[in-house]
């Protein structure tokens, strides 16, 4: 993963949809006009920043992502797994007219300049481009779509609509806590062993490095857990490229809600074709 700037806005992309001409791309804290807690690339409205501040914002990643602002279709997050198909008639969901969607936290589509935009402050971004039947996708991952594999849904979901071949997806793992960062406590450790093998548990769980003498604190890492849920789905390892970057270890580039808390702006993952 990259990170790049242009039009005066930082962002980040992966090297795999660089590669294919997708365009795409995360956003950081970086080349917006918000201020205070919300400097400056503050994407989420109803944060207490300025509707017409978010707006600008907007406006100029959407520029140096060369994606269609007022096409944008918003997801409505409540960290289930349900993931939706959009077509035309969802274009500017979100954005230029009222959300339309009620718990939705993964978003497919196959219309070309649709796109699809989700929201992250610790939680992970997957992004997914099938070459073949050009189909792309994103869905957000905290540690319930994590536990659901919101990943393999959407992989699923693919297939089921669009004949995508597992086999042919292309598949990035954005920014968000990484494992040395997010704590645990055993109720979501439970939850993660009743939904992978116990061979695949050891490596996405172990003993919290904060709290190394309490049993029921541990380490998650949702990035091995997002990848393995993608090669359950038969995605291929080499058409998956796994960021570096945390939200946490790096509050000058990235919102974090562990290191925030509530008064804090919001990122936002962007893929249109
Ligand atoms: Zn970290």
């Amino acid at each position: 993963m990259n990170k790049r700037t242009k039009c005066g806005v930082t962002y980040m992309s992966f090297d795999i949809f660089e590669e294919m001409g997708i365009k795409h791309g995360f956003s950081t804290r970086l080349g917006g006009v918000s201020e205070g807690v919300f400097s400056t690339m503050n994407l989420g409205f109803n944060r207490g920043d300025s509707d017409e501040n978010v707006r600008e914002n907007y406006r100029r990643i959407a520029k140096a992502l060369d994606i269609n602002y007022e096409n944008m279709c918003f997801t409505r997050q409540t960290h289930t797994t349900n993931v939706v198909i959009v077509d035309k008639s969802s274009a500017g969901n979100g954005i230029v007219r009222a959300n339309e969607f009620n718990d939705v936290d993964g978003l497919i589509t196959d219309e070309p300049d649709l796109p699809l935009v989700t929201f992250h402050a610790d939680c992970v971004p997957v992004f997914f481009y099938d070459p073949v039947k050009k189909v792309v996708a994103l869905s957000h991952s905290g540690w319930r779509g994590t536990v659901g594999k919101i990943s393999k849904v959407t992989v699923e979901k693919m297939a089921a609509n669009f004949g995508t071949d597992p086999g042919d997806v292309i598949c990035g793992i954005g920014p968000s806590i990484c494992k040395d960062c997010y704590e645990v406590s055993a109720d979501v450790a439970e939850a993660l062993k009743s939904a992978f093998k116990a061979s695949d548990v050891d490596r996405i769980l172990r003993q919290s490095i904060f709290n190394p003498d309490d049993k029921d604190k541990y380490m998650l890492d949702l990035w091995e857990a997002c990848k393995i849920a993608l090669l359950e789905a038969g995605v291929k390892e080499e058409h998956i490229e796994v960021t570096d970057y945390c939200t946490r270890c790096n509050p000058k580039l990235f919102y974090s809600h562990r290191v925030m808390g509530t008064d804090r702006g919001s990122q936002a993952a962007f893929i249109s074709l």
